[in-house]
């Protein structure tokens, strides 16, 4: 069973004169590490919330948003509950905007199993205690406060919190964002050891391709609230068949970049507030046809495309 499993999930917001998201699935399996990539405003953020039941105020959906086989569109608001401390978790951008500066990081880690019932406080402390060795920080940060401790060093105590209800599904949304580059690489270093020694699936929202590359196992591209293309990490970024991702790519600046090689993609994503024939893409695109400005692509070979680029992709 996947971890999560998301088929033909429509979310739509008042105000707007199409779904914000469009037909989205899906999937991330035990133990992978899936990466959901694309501009802001693509969707991806609320595609990930979803999967929490986290839904903004007058949302209607459809579809369906298995995680571990249960259905979070559907079920009730006692297992929703349930479910968040559990089987899944989201890890945040901000670590200090996520936690109470004034409870004491070991009252923090163990409150979610002290709430849920399972566990005695002893029980619940000895599991805070190893996690926090898991990801590097001693038993003794219990006694601290959030204000002791670097970004860094707060984004690991987020991930430990995370692990307590031994997730099934972490959601990790730009998790590295707000921390220096050091603690950056450390975190995505850590995540990856963590997915092998807990077989925990682990969505991870960025914005940062590199990042994604690095990270994750498959790859899903989002654009205007539509999966764009998706397949194994290492065919999408060689070989892209999707004029969107190709564009994401060349206009990811490289290591060893000199000024003026960095390309920005024309234009703006469609506004919501109009209602969309054909392509999501095509007045951006540089190989649009009056077919796509017609008649919106299904997914096929991983890419939402009528005219998908020449490459050798092995998925199928
Ligand atoms: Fe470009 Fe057409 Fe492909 Fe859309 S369907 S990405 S407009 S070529």
């Amino acid at each position: 069973m996947n971890a999560l499993d998301i088929q033909g999930l429509r979310l739509r917001l008042p105000g707007t004169a199409r779904p914000v998201l469009d037909g989205v699935d899906l999937a991330v399996g035990p133990g992978e590490t899936v990466a959901l990539v694309g501009e802001s405003g693509s969707g991806k953020t609320l595609t990930s919330r979803t999967a929490l039941g986290l839904l903004p105020p007058g949302a209607e959906t459809s579809g369906t948003v298995l995680v571990d086989g249960e259905d979070v569109l559907t079920t009730d608001g006692r297992r929703l509950r349930a479910l968040r401390s559990g089987r899944a978790a989201m890890i945040f951008q901000d670590p200090r905007a996520a936690i109470n500066p004034l409870r004491r990081i070991g009252d923090f880690l163990t409150e979610s199993v002290r709430l849920a019932g399972g566990a005695s406080a002893a029980d619940a402390d000895r599991r805070a205690a190893e996690l926090l060795d898991a990801v590097g920080l001693g038993p003794e940060l219990m006694r601290r406060y959030p204000g002791q401790l670097s970004g860094g060093m707060l984004q690991r105590v987020m991930i430990a919190a995370a692990l307590m209800g031994d997730p099934v599904l972490l959601l990790a949304d730009e998790p590295t964002t707000a921390l220096d580059v050091t603690s950056q690489a450390e975190v995505v270093a850590l995540l990856g050891r963590l997915r092998e020694r807990f077989g925990t699936g682990l969505l991870f929202v960025t914005h940062d391709l590199g990042l994604a590359a690095a990270i994750s196992d498959r790859v899903y591209v989002m654009y205007a609230g539509r999966i764009a293309e998706h397949g194994p990490a290492a065919d999408l970024f060689e070989h892209p068949r999707h004029p969107y991702t190709a564009a994401l790519l060349a206009a990811t600046p490289a290591l060893d970049a000199t000024p003026g090689r960095l390309s920005a993609i024309d234009g703006q994503p469609p506004d919501l507030r109009r209602e969309l024939t054909g392509c999501a893409f095509a007045e951006r695109c540089a190989y649009a046809t009056d077919l796509c400005r017609e008649e919106a692509p299904e997914i096929r070979r991983g890419a939402a495309c009528h005219h998908p680029l020449e490459g050798s992709r092995t998925d199928g």
